[in-house]
């Protein structure tokens, strides 16, 4: 248990190590929304983390299967998938599957995780993103997704988290011992969201995508072959970001995105105009 006599700490680290930490409810959820990215940064040389809060114990359509060796399978089937991806780092924080809440225990595993490799950015479920659903007048052979309740509860738990947990040098003191101190997250980048404003261009690493994605074989089976429907689904992404933002791509994943930090513009701190006001000032 947290000491409350402890003393707050002293410094809030606000220069990132990684350059993103990608959050994912279950193993192969960030293949599919994140996956192209991760790569595209990877082979720029930066440094990326992947993070599964479940243990993925309910993904079988299998009644006889164990659940300790479904979530060894499908750890080592996430492992093989970074590994292709070029992602340096993953953690496993084994929570259940299908009953992930948002509490103290599971927001203090994350805080942990972002003092740990302190990431410029962090990538995410969207929280806000309950129902995906087309009119049925416009589109009567479309059904709904409801948005799985790990989704939303990663989500929640990963802001919750970033602020203002992770910031907070009154937060979590006991991990102060460990080493982790206090971290400020520049930027929040949010999948499966309705309200995309950041679009990548993921051309050079799609195929990637889809052999991470197949790596993924108690989910998809031993023969997947799914760079058709990876391919497909980018580009209608691409077709989004040319449409909203006038963006010329063959293959995209979208994001929403939110700048949560920006160096050399700290409260109080007014001498230096920021790259965005000196852009704006320019044009
Ligand atoms: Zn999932």
């Amino acid at each position: 248990m947290a000491d409350r006599n402890a003393p707050g700490a002293i410094e809030v680290i606000k220069v990132p190590d990684y350059e993103a930490m990608v959050i994912g409810a279950h193993p192969d959820d960030a293949d599919f929304a994140a996956a192209g990215t991760s790569a595209l940064w990877a082979r720029q040389g930066k440094k990326i983390v992947w993070v599964i809060m479940t243990d993925g114990t309910e993904g079988t359509e299998v009644p006889s299967m164990v659940d300790r060796e479904l979530m060894m399978v499908r750890e080592q089937e996430q492992r093989l998938a970074c590994e292709v991806l070029g992602v340096q780092a993953v953690e496993f924080l084994r929570f259940q599957d299908g009953h992930l809440v948002n509490n103290d225990e599971t927001r203090k595993a994350v805080v942990r995780l972002i003092r740990k490799y302190r990431p410029r950015i962090v990538i995410t479920h969207d929280p806000t993103q309950h129902i995906f659903a087309p009119d049925p007048d416009e589109e009567p052979d479309e059904t709904a997704y409801l948005n799985h309740p790990d989704h939303r509860a990663t989500g929640n738990i990963v802001l919750d988290a970033i602020f203002p947990a992770a910031v907070n040098p009154h937060a979590y003191r006991e991990l102060l011992v460990e080493g982790f101190l206090p971290y400020q997250v520049h930027e929040l980048y949010l999948f499966n969201s309705e309200h995309d404003n950041t679009y990548i261009d993921i051309s050079e690493t799609i195929e990637l995508k889809a052999r991470g994605l197949q790596c993924h074989v108690s989910q998809f089976g031993p023969q997947a072959n799914l760079l058709e429907g990876v391919k497909r689904w980018a580009a209608e992404t691409a077709r989004e970001a040319q449409q909203k933002k006038g963006l010329q791509m063959q293959y995209a994943e979208g994001f929403r995105r939110i700048k949560l930090y920006i160096p050399g513009k700290e409260k109080g701190n007014q001498e230096q105009p920021s790259e965005t006001q000196q852009e704006q000032a320019a044009h």
